[in-house]
């Protein structure tokens, strides 16, 4: 059976819905089903993925006396890179306002969502959850994060036989979760025929709702572009020394890989062996960042996240002030952390910057059908910026490079 790769089908999808909604609006619900079930999919998976991905991913970075200087240099690495793409994108998509004037008529759905909106100071109290259960039926994304990372912590702190049980348990529900989120994914094209077909059903004016949903896609490659070309290369130039042509020539395999699988854990093992044997760094450097690298450091992601976001917002009129912007900057990053290295987690991860600002998770449906393309791009920065963090702290351990 001929077997297309995913976004050909979805490409194929969304043909598909756009000219059923304009043909056949009055039979929309026939398809619209489809969609409902995808988005509850979606959300379905949200909980258990976050909190599986964080467990296993702090336990994995406090056992085996990893948190030495290594260790603290990583995470350095890794926040100010993701934050610095956050900015970027959070630039971008100020200055084109992609959603900003779209009649995509979803305003009458966020009636009273102002009230809904929480303080900055409240935002930041309610991160330590009252009930933990409370959290997990409603969603508070926050307080799961921080649930997580606590009880992850605090998993490396026991005795050892039960910090080995509890770690392979959570590597292991993680490992399910991914398998679960990657089996709603297959079923994208058939979500955004339902949502897209409805959507543009509902539509008076397509030429406006394409026209804007390209103004988010440049918003978020441009970023994507400035980071990767701009910030990333002075920081390996200027801080690690290393010729960013030179890491880039090491680094042509995983990088295409990464943007053919939209995959930072499919594309790992690439990545280690192009930094090890074509840059030169040593293997305990590469086998300690690089792994972490694929799951938490995921710069693409996070700017997307914080775009998305954004766009989300324009569009349903609702006005991000400069506290809600933090906001939107801060729960990027925690998304971005918790996202796992696998196609599409980012779109998951999106409704906890919604959740956190008062946003509906139908906004996803916004941007679904354009989500692969911008997927493979922002999986191409992930990887890259994992591998300018090895090259970068293997030079600042004194290490000699090939780059
Ligand atoms: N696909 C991305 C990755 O594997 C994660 C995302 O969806 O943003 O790095």
């Amino acid at each position: 059976m001929l077997k297309l790769k995913l976004h050909w089908q979805i490409l194929i999808a969304l043909v598909i819905a756009v000219i059923y909604g304009v043909t056949l609006p009055e039979y929309v619900q026939y398809v619209k089903w489809m969609g409902d079930i995808f988005i509850r999919g979606l959300k379905m998976v949200i909980v258990p993925l976050i909190l599986t991905s964080i467990i296993s991913g702090v336990t994995n970075i406090g056992s085996g006396g990893n948190l030495g200087r290594l260790g603290v240099k990583t995470m350095f690495y890794y926040l100010t890179t993701s934050l610095f793409a956050i900015v970027m994108g959070l630039f971008f998509v100020n200055i084109l306002q992609p959603g900003a004037g779209a009649d995509l008529g979803f305003t009458k759905e966020v009636e009273g969502l102002s009230a809904a909106r929480d303080s900055f100071g409240d935002t930041l109290l309610k991160i330590v959850p009252s009930n933990i259960f409370t959290a997990f039926t409603e969603g508070q994304m926050l307080s799961i994060i921080f649930f997580a990372i606590i009880f992850g912590y605090f998993i490396t702190r026991v005795n050892k036989k039960a910090s080995a049980n509890l770690t392979e348990f959570f590597n292991s529900a993680f490992e399910v979760m991914m398998r679960i989120t990657m089996f709603v994914i297959k079923f994208t094209p058939l979500g955004i025929l339902g949502l897209v077909a409805n959507t543009v059903a509902e539509q008076s004016d397509l030429l406006n709702v394409a026209q804007r949903l390209g103004l988010y896609m440049l918003a978020v490659l441009l970023a994507l572009a400035f980071h990767s070309t701009i910030t990333l290369p002075f920081l390996l130039k200027f801080v690690g020394n290393v010729n960013p042509k030179n890491h880039f020539r090491a680094l042509t395999t995983p990088l295409l890989t990464a943007f053919s699988t939209s995959s930072s854990n499919a594309t790992l093992p690439l990545t280690m062996d192009a930094v090890e044997h074509n840059a030169g760094v040593s293997n305990k450097v590469t086998s300690f960042t690089l792994p972490l690298g694929a799951t938490i450091n995921m710069d693409g992601t996070a700017l997307y996240e914080c775009v998305a976001a954004m766009f989300i917002a324009q569009a349903y009129g609702v006005e991000l002030g400069f506290l809600q912007q933090v906001i939107v900057v801060m729960t990027a990053l925690l998304a971005s952390i918790g996202a796992a290295g696998i196609p599409m987690a980012g779109l998951v991860m999106i409704s906890i910057i919604l959740t956190a600002v008062g946003l509906p998770l139908e906004g996803l449906g916004l941007i679904l059908a354009v989500d692969r393309i911008l997927d493979m791009c922002r999986t191409t920065v992930n990887v890259w910026s994992d591998s300018c963090g090895a090259v970068i702290i293997a030079k600042t351990e004194g290490e000699k490079l090939k780059v």
